[in-house]
């Protein structure tokens, strides 16, 4: 959310003072930052958001609601996305809160990245200064050049998740004693981890290409979309492996693994499930779109 979708955005569309007010205290966690792009009712489809904002002089008004939004109750500043009544085209404000009309509600329940905190928000008539509105975001082509970049993060968060499953297994198996003999000495334990390392180095080497790619500026929506998916497919497979190679201990806390497999769901998920970039990636091949 921070380094990724908030301080990405601002700093692929923001203005020079966008860049200068948040970037710098973002960067040092002095600022908190939010991306409020998906809404109850728009997911995968959040290219139909109906978050609207209209243009009342100097200032625009924000009316709308916000689902799933990682830091949203306590960032202080929210980059929103919400639909120009004028031209029909998604634009993105800087929103800091609080500010009248601004209501976030930490949401409960979440059994996967425990760790950051997913907020409902309703905007009802809240005001920002055209100063707040990104310059560079004229459409939602430029929300999808953001989010294709904050998929490299996510393919290499899949990978931290498999490489600890792959660790923790190996460890596991040279330490469990069973008939006799560690579970690394059995053949069809020694299989399953060469399989599972496998799978982790040819995630690194997505990871690589992306790094390569993002450096030289020829990262497509495409490739971001492929690794994506590839990784965090891989991911859950590796970590359902070492989940069983763990027994019964597999799905004990302490032992790590469960909780892997439990946050492995969110990345998964978010900045387009597995079938969304399938069908990024299946368009470009195909020249078909079969989003609908
Ligand atoms: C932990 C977490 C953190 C998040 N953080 C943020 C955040 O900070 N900011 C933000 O804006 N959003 C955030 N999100 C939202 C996330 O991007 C969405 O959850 C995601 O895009 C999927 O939308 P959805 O949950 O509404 O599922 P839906 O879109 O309802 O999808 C449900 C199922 O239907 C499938 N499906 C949908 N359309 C098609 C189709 N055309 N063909 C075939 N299958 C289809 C999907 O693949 C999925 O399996 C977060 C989500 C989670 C879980």
């Amino acid at each position: 959310m921070q380094a990724g979708l908030a301080m990405q955005s601002i700093a692929m569309l923001g203005s020079q003072e966008q860049k200068e007010q948040w970037l710098p205290r973002m960067a040092r966690v002095e600022a908190l930052g939010a991306f409020a792009l998906t809404e109850p009712e728009h997911g995968s489809d959040s290219v139909s958001l109906e978050t609207t904002a209209r243009r009342d002089g100097e200032e625009w008004v924000l009316d709308g609601r916000k689902k799933w939004i990682g830091n949203g109750s306590i960032a202080d500043v929210v980059v929103v996305w919400a639909r120009d009544t004028g031209d029909g085209q998604v634009k993105g404000f800087l929103v800091e809160p609080p500010t009248p009309g601004w209501t976030a509600e930490k949401m409960t329940g979440k059994g996967s990245l425990r760790a950051v905190w997913q907020a409902e928000i309703t905007l009802d008539g809240v005001r920002v200064p055209e100063a707040n509105r990104l310059p560079g975001a004229g459409s939602f082509k430029d929300t999808a050049r953001v989010l294709a970049g904050t998929r490299n993060a996510v393919a290499w968060g899949a990978l931290g998740h498999a490489t600890a499953a792959y660790d923790i297994a190996i460890t596991y198996a040279g330490e469990r004693t069973q008939f006799g003999r560690p579970l690394a000495s059995f053949q069809i334990v020694q299989e399953r981890l060469v399989r599972m390392l496998a799978e982790v180095c040819s995630m690194q080497l997505y990871c690589l290409r992306l790094a390569r790619l993002i450096e030289q500026e020829r990262l497509t929506d495409t490739i971001a979309a492929i690794a994506k998916m590839n990784n965090t497919r891989r991911a859950r497979e590796v970590l359902a492996e070492a989940r069983d190679l763990l027994g019964g201990n597999g799905i004990l806390l302490d032992f790590h693994v469960m909780r892997h497999m439990a946050d492995i769901e969110a990345l998964h998920t978010y900045e387009g499930t597995e079938t969304i970039q399938t069908l990024i990636v299946g368009r470009d091949i195909t020249g078909i779109g079969a989003f609908a």
